[in-house]
């Protein structure tokens, strides 16, 4: 069985295969780290778009102060591979996960996670007072600012914080709150008075609890499509972009090309039976996510992708093209990054088409 090696060509890979442009990845980074840099916020990357200690790594040498991940079973995986600066953005709840948690603090003791409930904060704190783990854990309330996803709604977050200090486990040293509602509002104009609204509650709150007394020092949020907002609003001190890195066909349409696609799934024209102007490729639900849209084909103005089903998807075109040799290789943009990275084992990354390095997506399926 043929078994990818660095040093080889993409042309030599099974499809469909997921596939980086290094060249482009590195621009990326450099390019988020020029415009957010001169700020002084601290960059902590959402880990959920690459899943991967590797790549986690090379943003922390790029200056990133560590990550984020969404949930507990990504921590457990970045943590265990040396990536143990974590921030873990969504609420821990239940007796399934709180003392996984403990577990994980144990050994790692840089680990922050969110709370958004008095209840939620206390079962923490039971679970940390039973294991005789003597150092509290780092805790930040998160705050809904306009996403209405999960966070305390800014009045509660005074009383929140109050009912932190009075537990003896947690340590309470910031505040989140994250806009993710307005990432992709295609007005850039928009997007930048809605951001800096959301950022006006969130650096609001963060003042009022250190009026109260209470010790924030991080103030976190912030994607791919606000970043460079919240880094000029005072008292944020953290952004958390993650899609950039690879950028997908829904934030193009939304931030333009300040980034560019730098992730692509390699696919192969597997079937000409149909009509004239249509092709059938091998990659389909089940290698392109279509929760924002339809993939599209990397360099073909007018060829359109339709998915056809599990593994397969039609590329039709209605202007006069030459047509696709059964065989072909078509590289296909994703239009979400983040669960289209989900669907696949490796990452393939070259350089002007030879394999440099081979990654595990190791935090693939880690949902819990
Ligand atoms: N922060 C949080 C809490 C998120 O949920 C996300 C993405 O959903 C991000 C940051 C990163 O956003 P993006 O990948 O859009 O840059
Ligand atoms: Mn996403």
């Amino acid at each position: 069985m043929y078994d990818p090696k660095p040093g080889d060509r993409l042309s030599s890979l099974d499809t469909p295969s997921m596939i980086v442009d290094l060249d482009i990845m590195e621009e990326n980074i450099r390019k988020l780290f020029l415009l957010l840099q001169p700020t002084g916020v601290s960059i902590r990357p959402h880990l959920k778009t690459t899943k991967s200690p590797i790549l986690a790594k090379k943003l922390i040498a790029a200056g990133a102060k560590g990550g984020c991940v969404a949930k507990l079973s990504e921590a457990e995986v970045m943590c265990a591979e040396g990536v143990d600066d974590i921030l873990i953005t969504c609420e821990i709840v239940g007796p399934a996960k709180v003392p996984r948690l403990v577990e994980l603090f144990r050994k790692y003791p840089k680990i922050q996670t969110v709370v958004d409930s008095k209840e939620g904060a206390s079962a923490i704190d039971a679970a940390l007072k039973a294991s005789g783990i003597e150092t509290p854990i780092q805790v930040l309330i998160d705050l809904d600012v306009g996403l209405h996803r999960t966070g305390v709604a800014p009045e509660a977050a005074l009383p929140l914080a109050q009912h932190i200090a009075k537990l003896g486990h947690l340590k309470l040293i910031g505040v989140q709150g994250y806009e993710g509602h307005l990432q992709h509002v295609h007005s850039r104009e928009q997007r930048e008075k809605e951001c800096r609204a959301s950022m006006v509650i969130l650096s609001a709150t963060a003042t009022l609890l250190r009026e109260e007394g209470f010790d924030i020092q991080v103030v976190t949020t912030g994607g791919t499509g606000t970043a460079e907002f919240c880094a000029t609003v005072p008292g944020i001190t953290e952004v958390q972009p993650g899609s950039f890195i690879f950028m997908d066909s829904d934030y193009r349409n939304a931030v333009g090309t300040y980034f560019s696609h730098s992730l692509t799934i390699l696919s192969t024209v597997i079937s000409k039976s149909g009509t004239e102007r249509r092709v059938t490729i091998d990659a389909g639900l089940k290698s392109l996510t279509t929760d924002s849209g339809n993939a599209e084909p990397k360099d073909m103005p007018g060829v359109v992708y339709t998915p056809m089903g599990d593994e397969h998807g039609w590329l039709t075109w209605g202007v006069e093209l030459e047509d696709f040799p059964l065989g072909a290789r078509v590289e296909m943009i994703p239009s979400h990054i983040d669960p289209t990275v989900n669907l696949h084992d490796f990452y393939y990354a070259h350089r002007k088409g030879v394999i440099e390095e081979i990654w595990p997506v190791a935090t693939r399926g880690k949902v819990q």
